[in-house]
């Protein structure tokens, strides 16, 4: 069988706070293959960084820490690199785009200077060639006159110029995954687009894999193969986008898809949406994480965890109401 490129297998991080533990990624596995695109979705709070963090060895510590489980990349366990080891894979076969730019970018540092570093580090280049690279990667990311551009500091670009110079910095030395963490959040819809566009043409000319945490679905749409569905910690849902977008089986990713805006106002007042708000991870409810919130929860709900179970191929989902395939009527279930 063929080995994905990425493998996360039971991963628990969880933060030793002074207030208590909390487990923000709670027993989370899911894969990515070559050249694919596996969206993680979910609400603020549901541990979709921490993960992204975690595959980069990134998370702070203390108070955090990788408790159990193992990540699986290009067939070499993540878990056992040394330090050094991991800053030889980051930005160069792994890299990372965040929402804001001005986290990734060094506001004292020309941004053609810190695209050619990238080269320099991970490819041995000698400046000027790492230049040459720096300036055509700037070009290739749709960035106007990029030799003048080159000579910027990243104060002097707009938001989406800033976040094209992340992703020509990401994608410099052709990583086998990326990691885009609400890459388009902040940009208008307009430009949003064009960075996605990007995204993807780079993708098919360097067989990227992407893994795109959002919350938006209409990005997921556009994007994704494959679509993991954070709740509290945990996957609730898994599958390809099709499955989700036209059977979801999670009463959480049901109400994911209900709060989508619609361009016909007039139906925007009959659609559901998710009432509540995610739960404080220092005191998580028992059995399901998103019982206190589902309208179709049963006395099993708030007493069990659901584990996360196949549907039909690729299609998982771990709640009570689909337990073996079948969709229980809330009232025979329980008491
Ligand atoms: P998401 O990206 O899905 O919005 P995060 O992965 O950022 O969510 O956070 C998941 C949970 O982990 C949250 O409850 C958050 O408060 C907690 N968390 C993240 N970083 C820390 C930290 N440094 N210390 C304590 N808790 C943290
Ligand atoms: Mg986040």
């Amino acid at each position: 069988m063929k080995q994905p490129l990425l493998d996360v297998q039971n991963l628990k991080t969880y933060f030793f706070t002074e207030d208590g533990m909390v487990p923000a990624v709670d027993g989370v596995s899911f894969y990515i293959n070559t050249g694919e695109t596996l969206a993680v979705v979910g609400e603020s709070g549901s541990g979709k960084s921490v993960t992204s963090t975690s595959i980069l060895r990134l998370i702070p510590s203390p108070p955090g820490r990788i408790v159990e489980g193992t990540i699986t990349f290009e067939g070499e366990s993540l878990l056992s690199k040394t330090e050094e080891q991991m800053q030889q894979i980051r930005g160069n076969r792994i890299s990372m785009i965040f929402q804001e730019p001005m986290t990734s970018l060094n506001p004292v540092h020309r941004v053609g200077d810190q695209i050619a570093e990238t080269y320099r580090l991970h490819r041995g280049l000698g400046h000027a060639e790492a230049m040459e690279r720096a300036v055509r990667m700037l070009e290739r990311v749709g960035i106007p006159s990029p030799e003048k551009r080159a000579r910027d500091y990243p104060h002097q670009l707009s938001g989406g110029m800033r976040q094209r110079v992340m992703i020509a910095m990401a994608l410099a030395c052709r990583p086998s995954l990326l990691i885009a963490d609400e890459p388009t959040t902040a940009l208008d819809v307009t430009i949003q687009a064009q960075i996605l566009d990007l995204m993807r043409k780079l993708q098919e000319e360097s067989k990227t894999s992407i893994l795109l945490i959002t919350h938006d679905l209409g990005v997921v749409a556009e994007m994704a193969d494959r679509v993991v569905v954070m709740y509290a910690g945990k996957i609730v849902e898994e599958g390809h986008v099709l499955d989700i977008f036209k059977n979801p089986l999670h009463p959480y990713t049901r109400g994911l898809l209900g709060s989508i805006p619609r361009l016909h106002w007039q139906r925007r007042s009959l659609l559901p949406s998710i009432e509540g708000v995610v739960p404080n991870p220092l005191e998580f409810p028992a059995g399901c994480r998103f019982n206190p919130r589902c309208s179709e929860a049963v006395a099993r709900c708030r007493v069990e965890e659901p584990a996360l179970l196949t549907i039909e191929s690729s299609h998982k989902v771990a709640c009570w109401l689909r337990e073996g395939g079948n969709l229980f009527v809330g009232s025979t279930v329980g008491s």
